[in-house]
């Protein structure tokens, strides 16, 4: 079968290998195994079970939680001529029953389903009445109340071992906290599973993180810059704030479109469509989006505050570069996002899911602040092992970054706050050390205060960043009101016998020159990628299909340095199989020739 397996891999899917751990989940499937593969976003888990259906007699079923997901799926192996269909609420019961049919005529390949629907005891007998090869259960840490998105229905799944004693299992997921790994297998029953599990290192993702300077706008058009035209994500933490953002990126002339559970069906679903065919580059959303987006040419995503938890972080910079192809995702946060979520989990009854809750909500504030390479950070969150990274991070690349001592600043910032009675907020207290000449400064004759502006010399953004660290470190706490007040550390500090410093970096946010180092870049006649690419367009707008699916940036980037100039040699190019070269060669080879 190995010969066979190579080839359908090249002239089906286009590739001219196996990715880490493919080939051996393909072979656990072939080999009639139950299969946990715990694999990165990106990592190619589709073909897994996709390549084994095409070697099997019969069809492949595939339980996948939510509709725009199996959609994306089944679009893109009909794309690829194979036969595909899904049940789901989506569709009028006439198109159901057309499925059932073609299903029933041993006509498709693949039937997605989802989990509502497979619970019932009708699908179930159907399913009885076909030739299954094995089921699939994508998404797989759904099942588990620890992971980050757990879904009721997934529950039912459990009974799938009493329904079909006999049946294969491949349960598959990116989330691989060993609380979850462990409730898969459980709660699916899986016999003796093969357990895969790839490194959660995503190598072509750089991470930065930046304490945020008031609404971040400044630090995110910094970033975007980098990004022009480029599709994007923008996670927001409100509906209102998304609201904001977007109107503000759009009045700035960027192409931005809103996502949040606050839209019309409509709207949200002509904005996902909007996106996933580049008439709009970036989407501001709440994290309600995402979860099931398949557009694998997403080359940043943006954090503007702190997520709940380091899986969710995970989960959703996994959406950018599932191409392989380089991409930059930043967080914003600072430490007024921690009390917000913790605010959140007051109202919570149950002791136990609020204390691993707010664990959780600690770790990734930690994750945020820490200066320790971020993959690796992401890596042991997820009982990995990792090297820093050396140049794919921020924390990396400044990691012999020069410290400043801000002792003397610290001082005059405690001072500030101690004669003023550990009173007010970080505002107030700025524009005391600054010497402002705001109303309600002189009604309280602040001005008459040996410390009132005796901190002109450091700009309101760069006392920001301070007031961040000092917080860090415990020298100041919130008290009620967001009221800075004093702990005993502060006295230490002030008394001049213990000192501060911060790596020096982050008091120049703004002026900061990022070198995100390009690892798999390579040199391509750049006018005629973008020849390729108007093409692309053109046939994905006849087809009605995301320009994605026809081919990638990268093999788009490999042909314009390629430079095929027939049948065989645009066949050598990665990504270009017998079947793609059938739909589109010789449109591609005109533009090249
Ligand atoms: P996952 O489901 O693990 O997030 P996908 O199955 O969506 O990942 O695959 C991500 C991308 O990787 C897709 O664009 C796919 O075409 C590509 N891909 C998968 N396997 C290979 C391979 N062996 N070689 C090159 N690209 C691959």
């Amino acid at each position: 079968m190995s010969d066979i397996k190579y080839k359908l891999l090249k002239d089906i899917f286009g590739h001219n290998s196996f990715r880490e751990l493919q080939e051996e989940g393909v072979d656990a499937i072939m080999q009639n195994q139950d299969l946990l593969m715990i694999l990165p976003t990106g990592g190619g888990k589709s073909l897994v079970y996709q390549l084994p259906t095409l070697l099997k007699n019969g069809i492949s079923i595939v339980i996948s939680p939510l509709i725009a997901l199996m959609q994306d799926q089944v679009a893109s192996l009909k794309a690829q001529n194979l036969s595909a269909d899904m049940i789901s609420s989506a569709q009028s019961s006439t198109e159901v029953s057309e499925v059932l049919s073609k299903a029933r005529r041993g006509e498709l390949k693949f039937l997605y389903l989802s989990p509502e629907r497979l619970n019932t005891e009708w699908t179930l007998e159907f399913l009885k009445s076909l030739n299954i090869n094995f089921f699939v259960i994508d998404e797989a840490h759904c099942i588990s109340q620890w992971g980050h998105e757990f879904r009721d229905d997934y529950r039912a799944l459990s009974n799938l071992k009493k329904h079909f004693p006999h049946t294969s299992i491949c349960a598959f997921t990116a989330t691989s906290t060993e609380h979850v790994k462990y409730d898969i297998i459980n709660n699916l029953n899986l016999q003796n599973p093969v357990l895969l599990k790839g490194k959660i290192f995503r190598k072509n993702i750089f991470i930065s993180a930046q304490r945020r300077l008031q609404n971040g706008y400044a630090q995110l058009e910094d970033f975007l810059s980098r990004h022009k035209n480029e599709s994007g994500i923008i996670y927001a933490s409100s509906r209102k704030k998304v609201e904001a953002l977007c109107e503000y990126l759009v009045d700035n002339g960027y192409k931005a479109l809103p996502y949040h559970a606050g839209l019309s069906q409509k709207t949200r679903e002509e904005n996902f469509k909007d996106f996933v065919n580049d008439k709009a580059n970036i989407m501001v959303a709440t994290i309600a989006f995402g979860m099931g987006i398949d557009k694998s040419d997403i080359r940043f995503v943006v954090h503007m505050s702190l997520p709940k938890t380091q899986e969710n972080y995970y989960q959703e910079i996994g959406r950018a570069g599932r191409d392989g192809e380089d991409s930059e995702v930043l967080l914003l946060f600072n430490a007024g996002d921690i009390a917000q979520h913790k605010r959140f989990l007051d109202e919570v009854q149950n002791s136990e899911y609020k204390e691993n809750q707010l664990s959780k909500i600690n770790n990734i504030y930690k994750f945020a602040t820490s200066e320790i390479c971020f993959h690796k950070q992401l890596a042991e969150y997820f009982n990995d092992t990792l090297e820093p990274c050396k140049d794919r991070c921020d924390n990396c690349l400044d990691g012999d970054a020069k410290k400043q001592d801000i002792t003397k600043e610290v001082q005059m910032l405690l001072s500030t706050i101690y004669k003023t009675n550990q009173s007010f907020g970080k505002n107030y207290i700025i524009d005391v050390l600054r010497g402002s000449k705001e109303q309600k400064i002189l009604a309280n004759e602040a001005d008459k205060l040996s410390v009132y502006g005796i901190g002109t010399h450091i700009s309101k953004k760069e006392w920001f960043v301070i007031l961040e660290r000092v917080m860090e470190l415990n020298i100041l706490t919130l008290g009620d009101f967001s009221v800075l007040k004093l702990t005993n550390d502060a006295v230490d500090i002030l008394k001049g016998k213990k000192l501060v410093d911060i790596r020096a970096s982050r008091l120049q946010i703004s002026i900061k020159e990022k070198k995100v180092k390009q690892v798999t870049e390579f040199d391509y006649d750049e006018e005629l990628f973008e020849a390729l690419r108007e093409k692309r367009s053109e046939l994905a707008s006849e087809m009605g299909v995301p320009a994605y699916l026809i081919f990638s940036d990268k093999t788009l980037k490999h042909l314009a340095n390629d430079k095929p100039y027939d049948k065989v040699s645009m066949l050598k190019v990665n990504g270009v199989g017998e079947k793609k070269y059938e739909q589109f060669g010789e449109e591609f080879l005109e533009v090249i020739n």
